[in-house]
C-alpha cells in the first residue's frame, strides 16, 4: 500500500465524501481507516430525509449537494431509492404555533438580507415553506392519518423526501456507497476494521496516525471524520471541539392496515418526536429528547442498543398522539443513533489550530455530507478556503483559531 498524503479516520458518509472529493481532485495516496465496516455506524442508522430548506448556509450546503446527488442517481453506483414526501412540522400548543409563524418568516426575512442567496432565486422562499394555520391543515393537506383536532399550526415543506432502503440500514448506507464506489474508482484505498488510535504531531504539526492494525502511518493531512467519536479523537491532540450530543432513537412500527398512500414526514415542535413512512405498513418513529433544551456530550460508546424505556414511552405516546391509528401497531425493530450539534447549529468543517489537521464535523449528515466533503478538499488541495469558510469554519468559535489564520 503506497504511504498515504491523506488520511481520513472514519468510513460513514462524510468520510466517505471527503475521500471521493479529495480523490476528484489529486492523484496523491489517500486512504480511509475505518474501525468496523464501512456506513455501518450513524450513517446506517440514519432516517436519511434529504430536502431543501432550513435557514443559511444548510440551504447553500444542501444545494450543492442537491447537484451531486442528481448526477449519482442518475447514474448510480449503489442503489439508493429517494421519495419525495414532504415535510411536516406541526405545532399542538398556541406558542407553538407562533413559533412556527414566526420561523417562516424568518427564513424568507434571510432570503431578503442575504447577498449571496439574492443572487440565487428558490433557495429560499415560496414554494419551500408555508405556515398553515391550524384551522387551515384540514383543508388544505390531504393528510388522512394525522390527529388534525390538535394542530395549531405546522410548517409544511413540500420539496422534502427520504432515502429508501429495503432493510432498515440499506438506504443511507447505499447512499454512503455512492460515495465509496466512486472513491474506489479513484484509487481510494479503505482499511476496515481498522482503528486510528492516535493522531501523531511533531510541534505543532500533524505527522500521521497510529492504527491498531499498521502502528504508525505518516501522512501529510489527517482529517477526522469520525461522526460522534469525532470529540474524543480530538481530544487526542488537545483540541477540544465545541461539539454535543442527542440521542437519536428510532422505533420501527408495524401496522395492522396499511397506508395506501405517501405520507409526509410528520415531526411534533413541541415534543421532536418524528412519524416517518418507511413502507406502506412500517412507521419509523423518531425522538431526539434534548433537542428542544439542552444537549450533552456522549461517549458513543456507552450508547446502548435499545433506547431507555422512558424515551421510548413518550416517542411512542406522543406518535399516538399525532397518529391514532398508531395505538395498534406493534413495535417491531428498535435503534439508538447518536446525533451532533454545534453552539450555532452549523457544522465545523475544514482547518484546525493544528497544522495538517483538518475536522468534517457535521449534523444533517445524509444531506450536507456532500458539501462538507467539497469544502475539505477544495481547502486541502487548492488551499481555497471557499464561500462557507465564514460560516464552517473552527475559528468562527471564540478561543478558536485555525493554522491557516485566514
Ligand atoms: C436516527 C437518526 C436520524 C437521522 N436523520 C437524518 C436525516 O433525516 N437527514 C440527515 O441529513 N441526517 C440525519 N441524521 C444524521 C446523519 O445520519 C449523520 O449526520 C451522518 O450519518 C453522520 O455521518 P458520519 O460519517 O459523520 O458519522 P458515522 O456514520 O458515525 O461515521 C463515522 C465512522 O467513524 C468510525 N470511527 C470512529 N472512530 C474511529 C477511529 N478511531 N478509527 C477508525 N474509525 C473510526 C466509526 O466506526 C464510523 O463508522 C440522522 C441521524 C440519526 C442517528
Amino acid at each position: 500500500m503506497p504511504t498515504p498524503r491523506y488520511v481520513i479516520v472514519g468510513g460513514g458518509i462524510v468520510g466517505a465524501s471527503v475521500a471521493y472529493h479529495l480523490s476528484e481532485r489529486t492523484d496523491d495516496p489517500i486512504t480511509v481507516y475505518e474501525r468496523t465496516d464501512l456506513a455501518s455506524e450513524t450513517t446506517s442508522k440514519s432516517t436519511a430525509m434529504i430536502g431543501i430548506g432550513g435557514p443559511d448556509p444548510h440551504s447553500r450546503l444542501k444545494h450543492y449537494g442537491f447537484r451531486l446527488y442528481n448526477e449519482f442517481f442518475a447514474e448510480p453506483a449503489a442503489s439508493p431509492r429517494y421519495r419525495q414526501a414532504g415535510r411536516l412540522r406541526v405545532a399542538t400548543s398556541p406558542s407553538g404555533a407562533t413559533t412556527l409563524e414566526r420561523l417562516a418568516a424568518d427564513e424568507s426575512e434571510q432570503a431578503v438580507a442575504c447577498e449571496s442567496v439574492r443572487s440565487s432565486p428558490g433557495i429560499f422562499g415560496d414554494g419551500l415553506m408555508e405556515y398553515i394555520p391550524g384551522d387551515e391543515v384540514r383543508k388544505s393537506l390531504l393528510i388522512p392519518p394525522l390527529n388534525t383536532d390538535i394542530v395549531d399550526g405546522a410548517l409544511y415543506r413540500p420539496r422534502y423526501g427520504y432515502i429508501q432502503g429495503d432493510s432498515r440500514t440499506l438506504g443511507p448506507r447505499d447512499l454512503a456507497f455512492e460515495f465509496i464506489e466512486r472513491a474506489k474508482e479513484n484509487g481510494v484505498t479503505f482499511e476496515t476494521n481498522t482503528t486510528v488510535t492516535d493522531i501523531r504531531t511533531n510541534g505543532d504539526r500533524v505527522t500521521g496516525v497510529t492504527t491498531d492494525e499498521t502502528d504508525t502511518v505518516d501522512a501529510d493531512e489527517v482529517v477526522c471524520a469520525a461522526g460522534p467519536w469525532n470529540a474524543q479523537l480530538a481530544e487526542t491532540v488537545g483540541l477540544d471541539l465545541p461539539v454535543e450530543h442527542v440521542l437519536s432513537p428510532v422505533f420501527a412500527l408495524e401496522l395492522d392496515r396499511p397506508f395506501p398512500y405517501t405520507l409526509p414526514a410528520i415531526k411534533s415542535h413541541e415534543s421532536s418526536v418524528g412519524l416517518h413512512r418507511k413502507r406502506d405498513d412500517v412507521v419509523l418513529v423518531t425522538y431526539t429528547p434534548g433537542e428542544n433544551d439542552g444537549a450533552t456530550r456522549y461517549d458513543p460508546e456507552t450508547v446502548g442498543d435499545t433506547a431507555p424505556d422512558a424515551v421510548r414511552r413518550t416517542a411512542l405516546e406522543w406518535a399516538e398522539r399525532l397518529v391514532p391509528q398508531l395505538h395498534d401497531a406493534e413495535l417491531v425493530d428498535e435503534w439508538v443513533g447518536v446525533g451532533t450539534s454545534t453552539p450555532d447549529g452549523n457544522p465545523i468543517v475544514g482547518w484546525t489550530p493544528l497544522e495538517g489537521l483538518s475536522v468534517a464535523v457535521t449534523m444533517s449528515g445524509i444531506q450536507l455530507a456532500p458539501a462538507v466533503g467539497s469544502i475539505v478538499a477544495r481547502q486541502l488541495v487548492a488551499g481555497d478556503p471557499t464561500e462557507f469558510y465564514d460560516d464552517v469554519s473552527i475559528s468562527r468559535f471564540d478561543g478558536y483559531t485555525d493554522a491557516t489564520n485566514c
